[in-house]
């Protein structure tokens, strides 16, 4: 299967890694499309950032609703009365892992995707960076994969070029690709909703600034 010649699906937060993802989408696939899922996050502005964005990659934005994640599952990232955890908590992962998200959403993906035609799917997941989410490690995604191609007798492609870079490699990747300004201050990945470089104390805010410091610093 040849990549510069296929198309690809990207499941596409508006977030840092999958705005790295969508560009390198578009560096590797002739075609590129994203797929946004509204799953009751609390910060919903990340819709229409991955909206903005989207648009200005000029690639297809398709928003698919998928709320029953939330109203199925518990999450400190879809649940204003649960307090955010700040550090991993000893043996688990914290109350913001979205229990099936990447499940649910590989699978939704690959039924739009195979309605359109499409065998390749892209995710930012990566199970390098600290938080230890089960549906973000290597292992899962490759079972994952197994299943879509057997529930549809299909041959798709799961990519996940983030799998093994950590924080300061991914602003590395984005900025091989040309992006490291626009994923620097058009992305929303702080879990207060602030876009760009965010609140600066969340968990997702601190990881994604010491990548970003140990990146600039090891460019000098
Ligand atoms: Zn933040």
């Amino acid at each position: 299967m040849q990549m510069k010649d296929s198309a690809a699906l990207v499941v596409f937060s508006g977030g840092q890694d999958s705005t790295t993802c969508l560009f390198w989408a578009l560096k590797n696939f002739k075609e590129v499309h994203t797929i946004t899922f509204s799953y009751g996050q609390k910060h919903s502005q990340e819709i229409e950032v991955a909206r903005r964005i989207a648009m200005k990659a000029g690639v297809d934005f398709f928003l698919q609703d998928a709320s029953f994640i939330s109203q199925i599952g518990t999450s400190s990232l879809t649940d204003s009365s649960i307090t955010m955890d700040d550090e991993k908590p000893e043996g688990g992962f914290p109350n913001t892992f979205v229990p099936g998200r990447n499940m649910f959403f590989l699978s939704v993906a690959a039924v739009y995707a195979r309605e359109h035609g499409i065998h390749h799917l892209v995710t930012g997941v990566s199970q390098t960076d600290f938080s230890g989410y089960p549906d973000c490690r290597d292992g899962f995604i490759k079972s994952m994969n197994l299943t879509i191609n057997l529930a549809m007798d299909e041959q798709f492609v799961i990519h996940t070029p983030l799998m093994w870079l950590d924080k300061a490699e991914t602003w590395a990747l984005a900025d091989q690709l040309g992006v490291l300004d626009l994923v620097r201050y058009e992305t929303l990945t702080c879990y207060n909703g602030i876009q760009g470089e965010g609140c600066g104390h969340c968990p997702a805010c601190r990881l994604r600034a010491a990548g970003l410091k140990k990146y600039l610093e090891s460019r000098k």
